[in-house]
């Protein structure tokens, strides 16, 4: 059976009320029932010495039953209950509440709990319903001593009005306490679902309006209960989702950005290539002067075409292959020397004074060699591109303690004393096809994608890039690398 909220919170405060209500009722009815009965039972007890007192005063004796109906007669309005005096084989000689002719007509009382306990005991009680008037009557007894010996009975009973009228008393009032209790809790969690059942009813609107895609809606739940927390749980969701569409809109227009900046740049040599083939197609090509100089132009623009798919080549390998360039440990210092040594030649060629920091500490670094070699090679090739004559240009780094802790890194720089770079261009001096004079940069053979394929390899291996540079001076760029061991360099 499917129920909805609304009954199950009213079935189950209905539930709770009838189950608190009885236990009440159970422990009120037990405890007033007690208590009453005790309390009457000992005023009975002290009246029911004074009938055993006067009927042994009386000196009763078993052949004058005349005698004994007139005292328990007498007693039984002083003491206001029924006083029976029994002979000692339990026959009853006499009963306030009988007439004298039905006297005879009496049973023996012997079998009665309260006679037997009393000829026992010395005293006896009993509560249980007459069977003459219809109602709960107790009975308490005592032996007393006839004129001729042996011993009687004297008996009181009395009906238990108090306690019935007590107890009816309970019953109503806790009859009107169930119907008021019942009525305000009918009231009370019929209430709590409505609420209940509103705040869902809202949350449910606003998931569906969030499964139409509209990302802007908000539940706005207050409060602390569960549901206002589903609600914040709700908004959380779509600020997330508001947050990672942004992202993904905006990674879509980098990549628009970058495919017409690649198209861009294509495009500009394709152009000239081909008007400089055209021209030479058009009759350039019978002047030797005229044919070198266009197949230079050719020649440069092919190169430029190659270097540029080269970059980008790199660049898109470094991005698929991001999370798993094949990492180990390898000697820094031999692969610097190396790719120093292939540098070189250009720098002395620009008269460039490239050098290693002298006392480089020898150690190994987690890294993948092709990229690493790469990420070098670029920082110098720019240093040795866009520096003057005379510039030093230091390779260097600093690596300590011999076992050095896990997560320690080893942090490489290529710094030169060249013209150094204004500080506004700094931040976006990564970004592909950044430039900071174009026209400078095609000239000198650059992409604009050298220093995003350093930040992308560096990042690739675990480590990351920065550049510090002062126009004028000079300008340092540093990238960390995970640091294996210091001290050797010893092959793998
Ligand atoms: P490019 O292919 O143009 O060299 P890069 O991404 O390698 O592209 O470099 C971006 C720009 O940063 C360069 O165009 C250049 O202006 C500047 N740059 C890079 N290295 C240096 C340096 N060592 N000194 C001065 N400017 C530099």
């Amino acid at each position: 059976m499917k129920l909805g909220i609304r009954t199950k919170l009213f079935v189950l405060s209905l539930s709770l009320i009838a189950l608190s209500l009885g236990i009440s009722y159970g422990y009120l009815r037990r405890t007033l029932d007690a208590n009453l009965t005790l309390r009457i039972e000992q005023d009975l007890q002290q009246r029911l010495r004074l009938v055993a007192y006067t009927a042994e005063r009386a000196q009763l004796v078993p052949s004058d039953p005349k005698r004994w109906q007139e005292t328990a007669r007498a007693l039984s309005p002083l003491c206001a209950a029924r006083v029976t005096l029994l002979r000692s084989d339990g026959m009853p000689l006499a009963d306030s509440d009988v007439e004298d002719d039905g006297l005879a007509g009496l049973p023996n009382h012997l079998g009665r709990p309260e006679i037997a306990e009393a000829q026992q005991h010395g005293y006896g009680r009993s509560t249980r319903q007459s069977a003459t008037l219809r109602r709960r009557m107790m009975y308490v007894a005592m032996p007393f001593r006839q004129a001729d010996g042996n011993v009687g009975v004297a008996r009181l009973a009395m009906p238990l009005l108090d306690v019935d009228q007590a107890m009816a008393q309970l019953h109503l009032v806790l009859l009107v306490a169930a119907v008021l209790g019942l009525g305000v809790a009918v009231l009370m969690s019929s209430a709590a679902a409505h609420l209940a059942a509103r705040s869902l009813q809202k949350l449910t609107d606003t998931a569906h309006r969030m499964a139409r895609g509209d990302l802007g809606t908000r539940a706005r739940s207050e409060g602390e209960d569960e549901l206002a927390v589903l609600g914040r749980d709700l908004d959380s969701l779509a600020d997330t989702l508001s947050r990672a569409l942004a992202e993904l809109s905006r990674l879509a227009s980098l990549r628009r950005e970058f495919v017409a900046n690649a198209s861009h740049e294509l495009r500009t040599p394709l152009a000239t290539l081909l008007s400089a083939v055209e021209t030479l197609r058009a009759g350039a090509a019978h002047d030797p002067a005229a044919t070198r100089t266009f197949l230079d132009i050719i020649y440069r623009q092919a190169s430029r075409m190659h270097a540029l798919v080269n970059d980008l080549l790199d660049l898109s390998r470094l991005e698929s292959k991001a999370s798993k360039l094949p990492l180990g440990p390898l000697p820094l210092l031999e692969v610097v020397r190396q790719v120093v040594a292939l540098s070189l030649p250009r720098a002395v060629e620009r008269q460039q004074r490239l050098t290693l920091a002298p006392q480089l500490p020898p150690c190994r670094v987690l890294a993948d060699r092709r990229s690493l070699e790469q990420v070098l090679t670029n920082l110098l090739d720019n240093a040795i591109k866009y520096c003057p004559a005379g510039t030093e240009i230091v390779v260097s780094w600093t690596a300590s303690p011999k076992s050095p802790p896990p997560g320690a890194e080893v942090t490489v720089s290529v710094a030169d004393t060249g013209p150094g770079i204004a500080a506004d261009h700094l931040p976006r001096l990564f970004e592909r096809f950044y430039r900071i004079d174009t026209g400078r940069s095609r000239a000198l053979g650059g992409t604009g994608l050298g220093l995003a394929i350093v930040r992308h390899a560096v990042e690739a291996m675990g480590g990351q890039v920065a550049v510090r540079s002062t126009v004028g001076q000079g300008t340092t760029f540093t990238f960390t690398l995970r640091l294996v061991e210091v001290g050797t360099e010893a092959a793998a």
